[in-house]
């Protein structure tokens, strides 16, 4: 008995030396690539959700001098300086900077008044356009039937949103979109498609989406070779849309350098 327990003992102890020595010979797995720093961004306050990080470029922050400085037609709107919105107006708007991979907050109400002769596509209309081509729609579809790919958080004509997550008329909504810029080669043909990710009042409803090109009323999706930057407009559909809250940050993807290849060691006789 005494014997069989010192053979058990010698057992574990040699189980448990091992996992030791295992444990000594792990190497902790590196890349070799060396990145740049992170930048440091400071986010909005916990208490102003949807406000703009510290990199963003404030595009529409209540008042007329910012909304005229960063928009083409921004004059034809009403902007009311004491409430913070600008009601759309005469003409769409369209951004004098121009744009490619990007993170957009836009915050928009559908009018507060329902006029129940208004339904479907006339009720609450409007669109973010981005790059000038592509819609991402804005409508009022709280309770109001259209077509699905024209709905609230469509990709107009390509691509319903998974969810309506549509506020009531009159409240204040937003949409955070990623948007990545379609590439195309010399002969236009299309290297990488658009690419969109929409949350509408943080209920994602678009999820990397590939586009099948521009967004038309009239004609199926199609690509037209463009600028790898370009303006984005906000939709008149005639429809008194308020917006409010317009902030933008241009998306980098972190490059890292590869390591320097050693060269191989000469082995003996070579
Ligand atoms: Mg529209």
């Amino acid at each position: 008995m005494a014997l069989r327990r010192k053979l058990f003992t010698l057992a574990a102890a040699a189980v448990a030396v091992g996992g030791i020595g295992l444990l000594l010979a792990q190497r902790e797995y590196k890349s070799g690539i060396v990145f740049p720093e992170p930048p440091v961004v400071t986010p909005a306050a916990v208490d102003k959700p949807g406000g703009p990080p510290s990199d963003a470029t404030v595009l529409f922050d209540g008042t007329k001098a910012t909304f005229e400085k960063h928009f083409k037609n921004a004059e034809k709107w009403e902007t009311d300086e004491k409430n913070g919105w600008a009601t759309v107006k005469g003409s769409d708007v369209e951004t004098k900077e121009s744009f490619g991979d990007m993170q957009l907050h836009v915050e928009f109400a559908t009018p507060e008044k329902v006029d129940p002769k208004q339904t479907g596509q006339g009720r609450g209309n409007s669109g973010v356009y981005i790059m000038g081509r592509y819609e991402v729609q804005i409508l009022d579809s709280y309770e109001n039937k259209t077509y699905f790919d024209g709905q609230c958080g469509a990709l107009y004509k390509q691509q319903p949103p998974m969810v309506n997550a549509c506020r009531k008329p009159g409240e204040w909504q937003t949409y955070d979109i990623i948007w990545e810029a379609p590439k195309f080669d010399a002969d236009g043909k299309v290297t990488k498609p658009a690419v969109c990710t929409v949350l509408h009042n943080g209920v994602c409803v678009q999820n990397h989406f590939e586009l099948k090109g521009g967004t038309y009323f009239d004609q199926p999706a199609k690509y037209v070779k463009h600028a790898e930057k370009a303006p984005f407009r906000l939709q008149n559909h005639g429809n008194p849309m308020r917006f409010r809250n317009i902030w933008v940050r241009e998306l980098k993807p972190i490059v890292g350098k590869e390591p320097e290849k050693k060269p191989e060691e000469k082995k003996d006789g070579e």
